[in-house]
C-alpha cells in the first residue's frame, strides 16, 4: 500500500502518439499530474502513417505548431488517380488558401516535436516502457503493470493504437475482426526537393497528395496514397486483412506493381528508398466504436477505433478524442470522482463532437463498399478509364456508335441485374449519409 502511494499520479497516459500527447499535455496545462508512457524509444518512432496531419485540430492543442512543429509540406493539390492497367484518369483539385490546410508530415519527428512541447508543459515522460497490464482492483482501474514496475493513478487513459491490448484486457473491446482492420504498407523515397517540385508542380513548401483506386489494388477493399515531403515522397496501400487473406495476396507485392504502374512509375523514378513500414488501420468505423470509458479509464484515437477511412483522417480524431479526455479527467480530478458515471462525461462530449457524429454519418459505409468493392473499386473505374479512352480516341468510328457501344456495355459485361444492384446499394448509402 506504501508502494502504491509513492508510485500514485494524477493520471497515467498510455501511448505517445497524437492521441496520449494531446490528452497528457491538456491534463498538465491545467495544473495536473500526469505521467505518458510510450514504449518506443521516442514518441513517433514507432509510428507509421501517410501523412498529412490537419491545421485546426492541431492548433486546438498547440496553438502556434506551424512557427516550430517539424513540418514537411503545406498541400496544395488533391489528385484522385484512378488508375486501369496501363492508363489512368486523374482528377485534381487545388486550392492555395491559408484557411484550414492540411501539412504533410514525417511522424517520427513530428510525434517526437509534439511529446518535447508536452514536457515543456509539465507532463512526465517516460519512453522505451511497454505498458504490460493494467492493474485492476474491484472493477475499477488504479493503474498499469510495466516490465519494471507499477504504476498507479486516479484514472488511466489508453491510447496504445489500433490492437489496443490493455482495451482488451478489461473486456471494453474485443479482437478487431480481419474485415475491419486494413494492412498498410509504406514506403519512403528519396528524392531532390527540386525534382519533386518539377515533377508534382508545387514551390518548394508547397505538396501534393494523391489518393489512389484500382491498379493493382483492383476490385479490392483497398486504396493507395502518395504524399509528398520535403525532399521525400512517401507511397503506400492499404488493403483489409480480409482481402489479403482471401486473394493470398502479400501488400508488399502490391504496392511494388503500384510503383510499377505508367501514372506513378515517372514521380518517383530515381529515388533511394529511404525506408520500409507496415501498420494496421482500424477500418471498421462506428459499428467497431468499443465501450469508451470503464471505471478509472477512457479509450481514445485510433485504440476507440477512431479514423474516418473515407475522409484519410485520423490523428484529428485521435489529437480531439485525447484532448476531450483529458479535459474529462480534469473535471474528475477536481470532483475527486472516477466512477463509471463520472467518466461518462467523455462519451457525452464525443457524441456532440464532429467524432462520432462523422462515424456515424458513414456508419454503413464499409458494408456497401464491401458488398461490392469489386464493383466500385474494380469495374468501375476500368470502365471510367474505358470511356475516356474511348472519348480520346480517334479512328475513324461514328461518335454515335461509340456512345452507344459504351452504354450497351454496362449490360454485356454483367448480368442485366448487377447495374440495379449498385444503384440501390448506391442509394442506400446516399441514405444512410444524408438522413
Ligand atoms: C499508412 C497509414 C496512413 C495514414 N494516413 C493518415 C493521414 O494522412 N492523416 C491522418 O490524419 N491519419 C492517417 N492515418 C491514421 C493515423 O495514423 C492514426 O489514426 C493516428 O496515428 C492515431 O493516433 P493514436 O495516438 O491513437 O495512435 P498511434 O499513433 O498508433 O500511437 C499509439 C502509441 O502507443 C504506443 N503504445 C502502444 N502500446 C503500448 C504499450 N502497451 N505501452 C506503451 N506504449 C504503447 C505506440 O508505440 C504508439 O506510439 C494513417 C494510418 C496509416 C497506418
Amino acid at each position: 500500500m506504501m508502494e502504491q502511494e509513492e508510485n500514485k499520479t494524477d493520471v497515467i497516459v498510455v501511448g505517445g502518439g497524437p492521441a496520449g500527447i494531446s490528452c497528457a499535455i491538456t491534463i498538465a496545462k491545467a495544473g495536473k499530474q500526469v505521467v505518458l508512457i510510450e514504449r518506443g524509444k521516442f514518441s513517433g518512432s514507432k509510428n507509421v502513417f501517410g501523412g498529412a496531419i490537419y491545421a485546426q485540430p492541431t492548433r486546438q492543442i498547440f496553438p502556434d505548431f506551424e512557427k516550430s512543429a517539424p513540418i514537411e509540406r503545406k498541400t496544395v493539390e488533391h489528385k484522385y488517380a484512378i488508375l486501369g492497367e496501363k492508363d489512368a484518369t486523374v482528377i485534381s483539385y487545388k486550392n492555395k488558401s491559408e484557411e484550414n490546410v492540411s501539412y504533410s508530415v514525417i511522424r517520427g519527428k513530428f510525434d517526437r516535436w509534439m511529446a518535447q512541447e508536452a514536457e515543456k508543459e509539465g507532463v512526465i515522460l517516460v519512453e522505451e516502457t511497454v505498458v504490460r497490464e493494467l492493474i485492476v482492483e474491484n472493477g475499477c482501474v488504479k493503474g498499469v503493470r510495466t516490465e519494471l514496475e507499477d504504476y498507479y493513478a486516479n484514472i488511466v487513459v489508453l491510447a496504445d493504437g489500433v490492437n489496443s491490448l490493455l482495451a482488451r484486457q478489461i473486456g471494453l473491446r474485443g479482437k478487431l475482426s480481419p474485415k475491419d482492420v486494413a494492412l498498410s504498407v509504406k514506403e519512403v523515397i528519396k528524392l531532390p526537393q527540386e525534382i519533386i517540385n518539377e515533377r508534382f508542380h508545387v514551390n518548394n513548401d508547397e505538396g501534393c497528395i494523391y489518393q489512389i483506386f484500382g491498379g493493382p489494388m483492383l476490385g479490392m477493399l483497398g486504396l493507395g496514397f502518395m504524399y509528398t515531403n520535403k525532399s521525400s515522397v512517401s507511397i503506400g496501400l492499404g488493403v483489409t486483412l480480409s482481402e489479403l487473406s482471401e486473394k493470398r495476396i502479400k501488400p508488399y507485392e502490391l504496392l511494388e506493381e503500384l510503383k510499377k504502374h505508367p501514372e506513378i512509375a515517372p514521380l518517383i523514378k530515381d529515388g533511394e528508398l529511404l525506408e520500409y513500414s507496415a501498420h494496421l488501420i482500424p477500418e471498421g468505423g462506428y459499428k467497431k466504436v468499443p465501450l469508451l470509458f470503464g471505471s478509472g479509464v477512457m479509450v481514445c484515437g485510433d485504440a476507440a477505433s477512431f479514423v474516418n477511412n473515407l475522409h484519410w483522417e485520423g490523428t484529428n480524431l485521435a489529437m480531439i478524442s485525447g484532448k476531450i479526455a483529458g479535459e474529462t479527467a480534469v473535471i474528475a480530478l477536481g470532483k475527486q470522482d472516477f466512477s463509471e458515471q463520472a467518466l461518462a462525461r467523455y462519451q457525452d462530449e464525443l457524441e456532440d463532437s464532429f467524432i462520432l457524429k462523422d462515424l456515424r454519418t458513414y456508419k454503413d459505409l464499409m458494408d456497401g463498399m464491401e458488398e461490392r468493392a469489386s464493383e466500385f473499386l474494380g469495374y468501375y473505374p476500368k470502365k471510367i478509364n474505358s470511356f475516356f479512352n474511348m472519348f480520346t480516341t480517334t479512328d475513324s468510328v461514328p461518335k454515335h456508335d461509340k456512345y452507344w457501344t459504351f452504354i450497351k456495355s454496362f449490360f454485356k459485361d454483367r448480368s442485366i441485374i448487377e447495374p440495379f444492384k449498385d444503384l440501390w446499394t448506391v442509394l442506400k448509402l446516399l441514405w444512410s449519409i444524408l438522413k
